[in-house]
């Protein structure tokens, strides 16, 4: 039977291999064990049982409480060729008995409902006519009552399968289990919770960044730019936050869409399908958004604002990247985000333990955003996935910037504070020290304080920028409520007394890097554009955008070749492989590509990894800062890929770079104060060795 899996997902899906968790899922619901599947977002758990549903004689029944994502699942069924259909709301009493009487006519393998209709004794009636042979049950958490989705339909779940005269197996499938919710899902459904199939929480594609005491707005502004062809979708916490970027991003010219809860439904539909469509390619959304878009080329999900707990960021970052390809997450935090949270939590009506598990979640998010370690080890762990594996690609693992001390600035700020009696707001504090003649000022006398226009060759935004971050380092204190104020913390009094010193490191510059091959990669997308136009479905329907990377990469130029690429099957070649071809095809003459250079380009490695080039050009004679100013990079950074280089290269001269003596001296610093952090190494030795030097030493012992 695996076998006939294994040649139905090439068939209909167009892939090689089943994905972790996917293979042993797939084999027991064949041999009818009831089955629970934990595989995080993007995973993969559709294949679970549709393919399944092509193997089993019979209709496959699927509970999902998505209905906005029914019919984009059950077109792109119907575009691989296999017959499906969905029940729900949306259609009316006529609509609902035809589809009822051509599923008794054997018509389709796969029945999507939403578990309301479980309400319908009489539905249920219907269902008992039809010879349902497997019943999945997708987002199963919403069965129990520690989750946080909990549906109470989901309940008559049980007693459906067990009046089903057909005796079906079951698979329930999510993506957030904790392990309560895990057992009450296997309770529930009679699943043995020891046989669960878990996958893990990591999604490798994504990657990790918190972005702290930067202008919001501008980054925004800024990456949208850098990306302005990628899809992505920016979350923000209220409707007027929601507003106030998307006005921003549209004064910039950017197309752009928004959806929350103040918008009409009609609206709301309208905007999440132009998105859906590609007609735009970022949404500004509240949290209302998102359940249900199952749109896989999302690169981006940016976070204006920080959500309340881990479970909601890990569920809203997880919409980037479910076709696999690499795909950012960024948290813009600003401390004071934390303060409306803690607000909100305790406004609300949660009993008093409920509202300490708030509390305490909420600090994990914290704790999330102040992290030095691996974002995504943190994510694991939080999530009981125990690791202490580094990702290498968040905004922890690569962080190559210096700091530098600014903490006389931060006095300024601090003491101006504390001279306007904390009892001010960000912007007011900002206007003293800028020097501003604003009306209020005056009238409070501040222009007397001897902190009044200390920084008056600076922008209010600057030195707003300057006190989120300090708030962000827990210098500054934020009071709650609507309108905060601002207080010096004890850690801030220590700064004032000269106890501490405030490093801050350059700003954080994430760009986002286009993969080869664009050109064609945009041919092939308007062409997905036009056919999807066609077809009334949304362009991911017709091919992920992982499908077309590959494209981009094979060139295929027959059919034969065409199936190779992942994610096209025998009905999808059939259907628009001439299509493509044909651009690949006139792509390929305009730009003369031949077919040794595209075995090439596939046997090797695309891109050479940008550290081996600095440092080819570094054992060819070229200085760090030749090599940093012909290729664009900071020395850091340049640094940084020829210590990456030489750790690679066995034959590297260590002592060339750092002389042995000069070695023992930095090995014996690093007995002294230990390998954690740099700067203190540095202030044991003699100032003529640099921090490259340093840095040379722990590479090369392995720290
Ligand atoms: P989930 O429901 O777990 O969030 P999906 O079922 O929507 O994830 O799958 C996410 C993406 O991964 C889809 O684009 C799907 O086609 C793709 N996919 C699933 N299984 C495989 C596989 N074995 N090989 C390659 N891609 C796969």
């Amino acid at each position: 039977m695996l076998t006939q899996a294994r040649a139905n997902l090439k068939k209909y899906f167009g892939y090689e291999n089943f994905r972790v968790g996917q293979e042993q899922i797939i084999e027991r619901v064949l041999s009818g064990n009831h089955t629970a599947g934990i595989m995080p977002t993007g995973g993969g758990k559709s294949i679970c049982y549709q393919i399944p549903a092509t193997i089993l004689q019979g209709i496959t029944l699927v509970i999902s409480p998505l209905i906005s994502l029914m019919k984009d699942q059950v077109d792109s069924l119907q575009q691989v060729g296999i017959p499906s259909t969905f029940i729900n709301s949306s259609l009316s009493y006529n609509e609902v008995n035809e589809r009822m009487m051509d599923l008794s006519y054997g018509e389709y393998k796969i029945l999507y409902i939403a578990p309301e209709r479980l309400e319908s004794e009489s539905f249920i009636n219907e269902l008992k006519k039809l010879p349902i042979m497997l019943v999945a049950v997708d987002e199963a958490h919403c069965i129990s009552s520690w989750g946080h989705d909990f549906r109470p339909s989901y309940l008559r779940i049980k007693k459906l399968v067990q009046e089903l005269p057909t005796n079906p197996t079951i698979l329930a499938l999510t993506a957030t289990a904790t392990p309560q919710v895990k057992s009450d899902i296997c309770n529930q459904l009679g699943i043995n919770e020891e046989t669960t199939i878990m996958t893990g929480f990591e999604r490798s594609n994504l990657s990790f960044k918190v972005v702290k005491g930067q202008n919001r707005l501008d980054f925004i502004s800024h990456y949208i730019k850098k990306n302005i062809n990628e899809s992505g979708i920016i979350y923000a916490a209220t409707r007027k936050e929601v507003d106030k970027v998307t006005n921003q991003l549209k004064k910039l010219g950017i197309s752009v869409g928004r959806y929350h809860a103040g918008l009409s439904d009609d609206e709301r539909a309208m905007q999440q399908d132009a998105f859906l469509q590609d007609d735009i390619n970022v949404m500004v959304a509240t949290n209302a958004f998102g359940m249900g878009i199952d749109k896989s080329n999302v690169r981006f999900v940016i976070h204006y604002q920080m959500p309340k707990n881990m479970e909601s960021y890990y569920q809203e970052a997880g919409r980037a990247g479910r076709d696999g390809l690499e795909s950012e997450c960024i948290l813009l935090f600003n401390a004071q985000d934390v303060q409306i949270q803690r607000f909100l939590i305790e406004q609300s009506t949660f009993d008093p333990d409920r509202l300490k598990q708030e509390i305490a979640k909420l600090q994990s998010m914290k704790d999330y955003s102040y992290c030095e370690t691996c974002l995504q080890a943190f994510i694991l762990n939080y999530f009981g996935d125990f690791s202490e594996h580094k990702c290498g690609k968040c905004s922890n693992c690569i962080d190559q910037r210096t700091s530098i001390d600014i903490t006389i600035d931060a006095q300024i700020v601090l003491s101006c504070i504390i001279r306007m009696g904390e009892r001010f707001g960000k912007t007011m504090v900002a206007s003293v020290l800028t020097g501003s003649n604003n009306k209020k000022l005056l009238e409070f006398n501040f222009h007397t304080l001897t902190t009044y226009g200390l920084f008056k060759e600076r922008t209010l935004k600057n030195v707003g920028d300057l006190i989120d971050y300090l708030t962000s380092e827990q210098f500054i204190g934020v009071t709650n409520g609507k309108f905060p104020l601002l207080t010096v913390t004890n850690r801030g009094k220590e700064v004032l007394l000269n106890k501490i010193t405030v490093m801050k490191k350059e700003d954080l510059k994430i760009e986002y890097t286009n993969t080869d091959n664009d050109d064609l990669f945009n041919q092939l997308r308007t062409l997905r554009k036009e056919i999807a136009s066609e077809l009334g479905v949304p362009p991911f329907v017709v091919f992920s955008d992982s499908t077309l990377r590959d494209l981009c990469n094979l060139l295929p130029t027959t059919e034969e070749e065409f199936l190779k690429a992942k994610g096209v099957g025998l009905q999808k070649q059939q259907r628009f492989g001439k299509q493509f071809i044909e651009v690949i095809k006139k792509y390929k003459e305009d730009h003369a590509i031949h077919e040794e250079a595209v075995q090439s380009k596939t046997t090797t490695n695309k891109k050479i990894a940008s550290h081996k080039i600095s440092y080819e050009s570094y054992q060819n004679g070229s200085s760090i800062s030749e090599i940093a100013k012909s290729r664009g990079l900071n020395t850091v950074t340049v640094e940084n890929h020829i210590l990456q280089g030489a750790v690679e290269d066995a034959t590297f001269k260590w002592d060339e770079l750092v002389p042995n003596e000069i070695e023992n001296q930095i090995k014996e610093a690093i007995k002294i104060v230990g390998s954690e952090k740099l700067k203190p190494i540095k202030e044991e030795l003699p100032s003529d060795i640099t921090y490259f030097m340093i840095k040379a030493v722990l590479m090369k012992i392995g720290v």
